[in-house]
């Protein structure tokens, strides 16, 4: 009775407490606003680009009038506690009201010490990895000067011709709710220190679903769909408390996320409770005249009605919303209601208290870059590699001989960082045959060659490196580099192949209707591979690619996206055994290009296919199977797990009981491994067609060799709910199968009923 009076008495005063302090930033904001003009309110809801800023001339440069005038609420993508600091001074001591400013940047896989791509980064399926991947960026970015960073980016995505699938998590909404959740808790967990920041989880929404995969694509959606397959992440992102969101580019069923009021009022904000302020994407607001939704009055307009608070780089709120206001096309409530929620942020970040928080200087040297955070990038980036395959158990290497190390990406530093690394060097990457040699050791000799170009096109190939991370194009006919690369291995032991995308062949505006490794690429494999030495192919890649022929003919595949700053570093360590992969996709891989989308999780059809491909009048091909070359939740590992004895606590439940599920997963390979143990529902009767497998649980366990454990996952009712047709979130009595196994093909099953 006294604990449980204890309890009731600390929440009562936590409870209490979290509402003085919310009164108390509604009374300080609310004191600030009363002085402030129309168009110091507009000026909050401006966030430009830094421009030309360089240190020394902020106060000259283009921006600097505009914040002494109160027309800018923040900036973005400035670097350095030096610049920020200047900036910062102009708008504390020269503009009116001394309101500071808050800064943001894409610090979306690390800051200086970059981590893997985030579709890498899932498939660490590792919580506490994710979250600290995410803490050490706020560390290191805080240290830099950054309050804000727009991440995480959860948009779910099922198309790989899409770039941007890169940068997000993959396919499945429970792991990328997981994941959602991780992120913003490494970024913010506690604003009131200055080693946190604001994270801003975007492109809400649905931007992952761009039409045929090509970037900006329009969105159109059933709404059972999207609450239940691609809105879970962003929700999740709000009840971890994300700071803010980001409007996407894309219209949804036919307006513009930007003018969106369905999403971002009535969703974000009426049924999920956001609390924080929504940013439009650069220029979001202008593209909508292109949408054809009107002049850019107009579109301004319809943004800040649907719920957008502040526009990124277009100033069409600066520029329109007044003129608007006067001829009644926007209230001054909806200009209060903006600024009020972009002005909360700044005081939830502790600017107002000391606008200069995120511009101590003596952190950079000690917070940024460290070997520790480098380190730790290390470990982490080995984690997320999958090994795809591993025939005759070539790998890992043996430390004794020689390697042949060729390939377009073997010799690369820019590369490593793959896509949004806005703030590192590039150049103190580590390469994969920095990597290699410094992991080798004495007894092994590596051999490099270019071997091949990224593609034979040099046009493409320029297209691919628009943003500037120079891959060596070699001038010389590719027979000519093939030749020499086979010189090269004829010395060797084994052939290790870096191949595969360029860091910008994915992420932002990089769409491609092929999906395939480029075929210069593919013709120096086949040359390597007819030498009859064994191949290892180490493969870049920021989406899931059609490997079908290289899955057929390459006797083992490492995936390794794009690692980071330590990437050379974690290829070596799992190359040669000092780290077990223990990476699982989590998106599907497609055989080829035409059977895209293509994801685990898909309803049945009414004409299945059961049994053996092809079936007339059945839902396939004919000419290719619908099976994927390797299935979501698929990865290998230099040991083996075995799954056995799905025991469930009962078959017949009731109500909110709850059903575990045991499991044993043994380790009956011959070396200690890390494995994702997976769990999967279907429900089998629904009042709207359901998947035929949703993924509800994992648990990624160490098992030494020879050790076998009893895993439990508990499923309750939440487990079983999904929003029928008419978005009513509940959950249907009957029967489901409950799936555990090592990835979503593979799994072991049993029965259960539930009555309500
Ligand atoms: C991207 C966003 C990004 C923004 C700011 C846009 O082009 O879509 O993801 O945060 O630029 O750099």
């Amino acid at each position: 009775m006294k604990v449980k009076t204890l309890l009731f008495a600390l929440l009562f005063f936590s409870f209490s407490a979290l509402h003085a302090q919310e009164n108390k930033m509604q009374t300080y904001v609310s004191n600030l606003m009363a002085k402030m003009t129309l168009d110091e309110k507009l000026g909050q809801l401006n966030l430009p680009g830094a421009g030309d800023i360089t240190t020394g001339q902020a106060s000259s440069s283009n921006i600097a009038k505009k914040i002494e005038e109160g027309k800018v609420g923040g900036l973005f993508n400035i670097k350095s506690v030096a610049k920020i600091r200047e900036v910062q001074k102009i708008a504390v001591e020269k503009s009116r009201l001394k309101i500071p400013l808050i800064f943001g940047m894409d610090v979306i896989h690390g800051y200086e010490t970059v981590f893997p791509i985030p579709l890498g980064l899932s498939c660490s399926w590792d919580m506490a990895a994710v979250e600290k991947s995410a803490r050490v960026a706020a560390t290191e970015a805080s240290a830099d000067g950054i309050c804000w960073t727009f991440s995480p980016m959860v948009d779910i995505a099922r198309d790989p011709r899409w770039g941007r699938i890169a940068e997000g998590s993959g396919e499945d909404p429970y792991l990328g709710s997981q994941i959602a959740k991780a992120m913003v808790k490494g970024y913010q967990e506690n604003l009131s220190g200055n080693t946190d920041i604001m994270a801003c989880v975007k492109h809400f929404a649905l931007y992952g679903a761009a039409e045929a995969g090509r970037d900006y694509n329009t969105t159109d959606m059933s709404y059972t769909r999207m609450f239940n397959e691609y809105l879970p992440p962003y929700k999740a992102a709000v009840d971890a408390g994300v700071g803010s969101v980001m409007a996407s580019f894309n219209d949804v069923n036919g307006i513009p996320a930007t003018a969106n009021k369905f999403l971002q009022t009535d969703v974000l904000r009426k049924r999920w409770g956001f609390k924080g302020f929504v940013v439009s994407d650069y220029t979001g607001i202008n593209e909508m005249v292109a949408h054809g939704l009107g002049d850019l009055q107009q579109v301004s307009a319809l943004a800040l009605k649907a719920g957008i608070d502040m526009d990124m780089v277009g100033e069409g709120f600066l520029t329109t919303l007044k003129k608007s206001l006067q001829e009644g096309r926007v209230t001054m409530a909806g200009i209060d209601l903006a600024c009020r929620r972009v002005l909360e942020a700044k005081y939830k970040l502790g600017l107002f208290t000391n606008p200069y928080k995120y511009c101590d200087e003596s952190r950079a040297a000690t917070d940024i870059f460290t070997s520790e955070n480098r380190a730790t990038a290390r470990r982490i980036a080995a984690d997320c590699f999958v090994l795809l395959k591993n025939q005759g158990n070539i790998l890992p290497l043996k430390r004794g001989g020689t390697i042949a190390l060729i390939g377009p990406l073997a010799d690369n530093k820019e590369n490593m960082t793959g896509t949004w690394s806005v703030a590192a060097d590039g150049s103190k990457s580590v390469s994969v045959l920095q990597g290699l040699k410094d992991a080798a050791g004495n007894g092994v000799k590596i051999l490099y060659s270019q071997g091949s170009n990224l593609d034979a096109d040099s046009l493409f190939e320029q297209r691919a490196g628009m943003f500037g991370k120079p891959i060596h194009h070699d001038p010389r006919p590719a027979a000519e580099i093939i030749q020499e690369a086979l010189n090269t291995a004829a010395g060797a032991d084994v052939i290790v192949a870096a191949l595969g995308e360029s860091a910008e062949m994915s992420g932002e505006s990089s769409s491609r209707s092929n999906i395939e490794i480029p075929q210069a690429q593919q013709d120096l494999l086949m040359a390597l591979l007819k030498t009859g030495k064994p191949v290892v192919l180490v493969l870049f890649t920021g989406r899931p690619l059609a490997i079908k022929w290289e899955n057929d003919q390459v006797p083992a595949i490492l995936n390794v996206w794009f690692g980071g700053t330590e990437a050379g570093h974690a290829i070596a360590d799992v190359l040669f055994g000092d780290a077990n992969p223990s990476g699982k996709l989590t998106t599907t891989w497609p055989q080829n290009v035409g059977q895209v989308p293509i994801y685990y999780n898909h309803m049945n059809t009414g004409r299945p296919l059961e049994g053996a491909w092809f079936q007339k009048f059945r839902s396939n091909y004919l000419d290719v199977s619908n099976d994927p070359v390797y299935p979501f939740g698929y990865g290998l590992s230099y040991t083996h797990f075995t799954y056995s004895d799905l025991t469930l606590s009962s078959n017949a439940l009731k109500g909110d009981q709850r059903l575990t599920a045991t499991v044993t997963v043994t380790n009956d390979g011959a070396s200690e491994g890390r494995e994702v143990a997976q769990l999967y529902i279907r429900d089998l009767v629904g009042s709207i067609t359901r998947p035929v497998k949703e993924l509800k649980g994992f648990q990624k366990i160490d098992l030494k060799a020879g050790e076998s454990r009893k895993l439990t996952f508990t499923i309750t009712p939440e487990d079983l709910k999904f929003y029928n047709n008419e978005l009513k979130y509940d959950w249907e009595a009957g029967d489901f199968l409950i799936m555990v196994g090592g990835n979503s093909r593979d799994v072991l099953s049993a029965n259960v009923n539930w009555v309500k």
